[in-house]
């Protein structure tokens, strides 16, 4: 069986190491050059993403995210002002739902990105941009590209993000569509805020401040073993620059609406959102990494009727979107399609029928049902 992945994402490398651990050929092909864009800073992990990883990553891989990662996320905290000054009023079971992500554990993003290209060299073709497909009619898939090139697979696979190529040509009614709100997302180097006091209150637990009619959600990433550290012992084969000065930070987010978002340089408006704050916070804002400061466009897909299988088939947020735990169901797509795929490889299912059977499962785990189940 040969399977082609477009896009090298979270969910399209998660997909590449278990099929090849599953010893089913695969190749991925992503528009952007090797080391690509940056994607936001830091990554909240639950238990859908961690069971990915582990499922489908080789054993010094796993060990690597999980040697780096922060300390357990269990709650999260709210906070409030007190006499002036920032204070713990309430902690929530960390549930699933807006603001309350399940438990898990933070993870830097750029640095799970590296590891998860860590001897994917053979198989990751970079500045490969999908443009379209045809199905032969011997089941194939002839997949095509913007610079003439072309492949041939058995399965095709769209993990091209929210922007999907391959969803637009597949399943042409399926939109995207924005609901007008935008969440700034930044992250500041922990020593420059130690002096707060804030790292301290919120320790590993991820905080919900809600004061003087703003919101802002806070994090700290405090490495648990040192990257460049993790690296030799764990991964020596990972990129040294992927760990390379890497400190402990804040992650924070502030969700707006477009129209008070304006047109401003990002992290600028963010420090005007919050000049009227406690100084903590205000600290937070204004000692970030300007360079890393995004605004994120929140969109949905409206629950779609199922589709009948064929050889092509769509993971993450190609095919749902869920602001806040994206990546963990990019990556839990990505587990379930290469167990049914692993199954058609060895016999056990036809094809169509694994593919249909994962779409099934896709189209479960990510209904409005379910995500209200995992917020009880
Ligand atoms: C700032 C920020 C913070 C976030 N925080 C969290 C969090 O804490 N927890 C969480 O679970 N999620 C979070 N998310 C969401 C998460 O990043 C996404 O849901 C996740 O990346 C989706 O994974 P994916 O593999 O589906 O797509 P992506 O990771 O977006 O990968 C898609 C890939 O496809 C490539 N591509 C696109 N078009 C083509 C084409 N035509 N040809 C070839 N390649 C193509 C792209 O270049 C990209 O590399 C966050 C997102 C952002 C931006």
């Amino acid at each position: 069986m040969r399977v082609v992945v477009i896009g090298a994402g979270l969910g399209g490398l998660t997909l590449a190491h278990g099929l090849r651990r599953a010893g089913i050929d695969v190749v991925v092909y992503e528009r952007d050059a090797a080391l690509g864009r940056p994607q936001g800073v830091s990554l909240h992990v639950d238990d859908r993403g961690a069971s990915a990883l582990r499922a489908c990553l080789p054993p010094a891989h796993v060990a690597m995210v999980e040697a780096t990662t922060g300390g357990p996320r269990e709650q999260t905290l709210a906070l409030s002002e007190v006499d002036g000054e920032l204070a713990v009023t309430g902690t929530l079971p960390s549930g699933g739902v807006a603001g309350r992500a399940r438990p898990g554990r933070q993870v830097h993003r750029p640095l799970l990105k590296a590891v998860l290209l860590t001897e994917l060299d053979d198989v990751v073709r970079f500045g490969a941009e999908f443009t379209r497909f045809e199905r032969g009619t011997d089941g194939t898939v002839r997949v095509r590209f913007a610079d003439g090139r072309t492949d041939t697979a058995d399965v095709l696979v769209g993990a091209d993000g929210v922007g999907s190529v391959v969803r637009r040509r597949y399943l042409p009614d399926v939109r995207v569509v924005d609901t007008g709100r935008r969440m700034i997302m930044g992250a500041t180097p922990l020593r420059a805020v130690l002096g707060t006091g804030l790292p301290g209150l919120i320790g590993n637990s991820a905080a919900g401040a809600h004061v003087r009619g703003t919101t802002m959600a806070l994090g700290v990433l405090r490495f648990t073993e040192p990257p460049e550290v993790a690296r030799r012992r764990w991964l020596p084969a990972l990129r040294h620059g992927a760990v390379a000065g890497i400190d402990d930070y804040v992650m924070w987010a502030l969700p707006v609406t477009q129209e008070r978002l304006g047109s401003a340089a990002v992290w600028c408006r963010a420090g005007e959102l919050t000049v009227d704050l406690p100084s903590a916070l205000r600290s937070v804002v204004a000692e970030a990494w300007p360079e890393v400061t995004v605004a994120l466009r929140i969109g949905v897909i409206p629950p779609m009727p199922a589709w009948p299988a064929s050889p092509v088939t769509l993971i993450g947020d190609a095919i749902h979107l869920a602001p806040g735990f994206g990546g963990n169901l990019a990556m839990q797509d990505a587990r379930h399609l290469c167990e049914a795929l692993a199954a058609a490889h060895r016999g056990r299912l036809g094809l169509l029928d694994a593919i249909g059977a994962y779409e099934d499962t896709m189209r479960r785990s990510n209904s409005p049902s379910a995500g209200a189940k995992a917020s009880t």
